[in-house]
Formats: C-alpha cells, sequence, structure tokens
C-alpha cells in the first residue's frame, strides 16, 4: 500500500475513532455526526478517485483549480441536488447527493485553509 493510501487510511480511521469517543459520550448529536461521517466518507472517496485518476484534482487542491472551477463543480453537484427534488423526491439519491454537495465545499475550505496556512509560514 503507498504512502497517500496509508495517509488516507489512517486518516479516516483517526476520524471514526474520535466519532466513536463523540458517540459514546451521548452528546445528543448522534444525527449530526452520522451526517458528518458521510461527508468525510465522500471526501475520502474523492481523494481515492483523484489518486486513481479519474480527474486531476479535487477542490481542496490550493493551486490546482481556479475558484471559478470548484464554484463549477459546486454547481453541477447543486444541480444533482434540484434533479433529485424534481425528479426522484427523498426515495431517490437525495440524501447522497446533499452529501456531495456538503464534500465538495468542505474540499473547497480546505483549500483555503492550506493557501491561508501556506500564507502564514
Ligand atoms: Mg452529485
Amino acid at each position: 500500500m503507498g504512502e497517500f493510501w496509508e495517509e488516507l487510511n489512517e486518516g479516516s480511521a483517526e476520524i471514526d475513532r474520535q466519532v466513536g469517543q463523540m458517540e459514546d459520550a451521548g452528546d445528543g448529536l448522534t444525527a449530526t455526526i452520522s451526517a458528518l461521517v458521510s461527508v468525510k466518507d465522500e471526501r475520502v472517496r474523492q481523494e481515492m478517485l483523484r489518486e486513481s485518476g479519474k480527474f486531476e484534482a479535487t477542490c481542496a487542491d490550493p493551486t490546482a483549480m481556479t475558484d471559478a472551477e470548484r464554484f463549477a463543480v459546486l454547481g453541477e453537484e447543486f444541480g444533482e441536488v434540484a434533479r433529485e427534488v424534481v425528479e426522484h423526491g427523498p426515495e431517490g439519491s437525495l440524501r447522497a447527493e446533499l452529501v456531495q454537495v456538503a464534500a465538495v465545499a468542505v474540499a473547497w475550505i480546505e483549500a483555503i485553509d492550506a493557501t491561508a496556512e501556506q500564507g502564514r509560514l
């Protein structure tokens, strides 16, 4: 297994471990945590697809995409939510499409944070 996959698996496992601790603490946020874990899993899937060559970059890459390109990706995902609402309703893939919208937004936030971090170095 390559370094990328090891780091991805370790990061994902660490998040799952911390989520488990939060759930054990019974903080009343189980539904929120469940949604956020789905978003994390989608971010992992996006990075796996990038690594496998399906696309050159994700919205998390601070240099490979412009904000206009990220906006296009987010808009496409938003459009897929709209299609689910209009054509399929809650019985279709609405939840999965909403998770994808959130994951693209998170990736974009990661790029902003990485750029800010580079500015502080
Ligand atoms: Mg989608």
